[in-house]
């Protein structure tokens, strides 16, 4: 097993939803967690419950979007801890739409931030990484990832090139670098993800589907992400399927 404690982790979307969780899954099990995003009103209150429970945080204000603010959210946190250990590109946005709606502002806002953003964390912290030879990167896909739905072409699209992307990263930077990559695919996660759908069908749908089933919590989301850090340093757990037992 990996002990994780001491170690330094940063959470992106760490202000609401699984990053939220996650972050405060990481602390219980002692990695001192920069956790990252644009509302920090939000990020303090986790990291005043972290530190009650006797964890360390570094909040860090960041749009993952700006390649610079990445940079100097990365630097911001090797300075405070030291180092970078294990990397949750988690920040991300779903606003669901048929295409012919083209609501191209919130495509470009998807493909923005769930595929730039991550790609511009992963380019931050790589080289701190490599320099260490370890460590461990979570992308966030979903199961959007693996299968298409109606509404949702330009996330999955997205989801499917994290997914694409992680398999990539991992088969490029295990052996040579020793750095582990995991890509997560949850199904329903009870979160604000569904806050940002505009569309009043595809809103009523979520709304519904939550009648039907019993979502996921952002906690179960971090207790997987926790136990593929945790593995033994030769177990890479390349991928982490988890869904609501009800959902299809
Ligand atoms: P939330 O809306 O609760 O969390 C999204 C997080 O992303 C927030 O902390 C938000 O922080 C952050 N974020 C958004 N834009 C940016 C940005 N430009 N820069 C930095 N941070 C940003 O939703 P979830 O917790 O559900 O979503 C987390 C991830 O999980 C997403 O990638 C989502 O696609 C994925 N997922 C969710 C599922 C679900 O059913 N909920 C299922 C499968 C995957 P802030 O606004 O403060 O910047």
């Amino acid at each position: 097993m990996t002990n994780i404690t001491g170690k330094v982790a940063l959470v992106t979307g760490a202000s609401s939803g699984i990053g939220a969780a996650t972050a405060l899954k990481l602390a219980a099990a002692g990695a001192k967690v920069g956790i990252a995003a644009r509302r920090t009103e939000k990020l303090e209150r986790i990291r005043s419950e972290i530190t009650a429970n006797g964890g360390e945080a570094l909040v860090i204000e960041m749009d993952v979007v700006d390649p610079a603010s990445v940079e100097a959210g990365v630097e911001k946190l090797i300075g405070a801890f030291g180092s970078i250990d294990i990397v949750v590109n988690n920040a991300g946005l779903m606003p669901l739409s048929d295409i012919d709606q083209l609501k191209t502002d919130e495509w470009h806002r998807m493909v923005d931030v769930n595929i730039k953003g991550l790609l511009n964390t992963t380019a931050a912290v790589l080289p701190q990484m490599i320099k260490q030879h370890s460590g461990h990167i979570f992308n966030m896909s979903s199961i959007a990832g693996r299968k298409v739905f109606k509404g949702l072409s330009v996330y999955c699209a997205t989801k499917h090139a994290v997914a694409a992307f992680s398999d990539g990263l991992r088969m490029e930077v295990g052996q040579k670098h020793n750095i582990r990559v995991t890509c997560i695919q949850p199904g329903a996660v009870a979160t604000e993800l569904y806050d940002h759908i505009t569309d009043p069908g595809y809103r009523q749908q979520m709304d519904d589907l939550a009648t039907q089933m019993t979502f996921l919590q952002g906690e179960d989301i971090g207790d997987t992400i926790v136990f593929a850090a945790q593995a033994p340093a030769h177990v890479n757990v390349a991928e982490l399927f988890v869904l609501p037992v009800e959902q299809g």
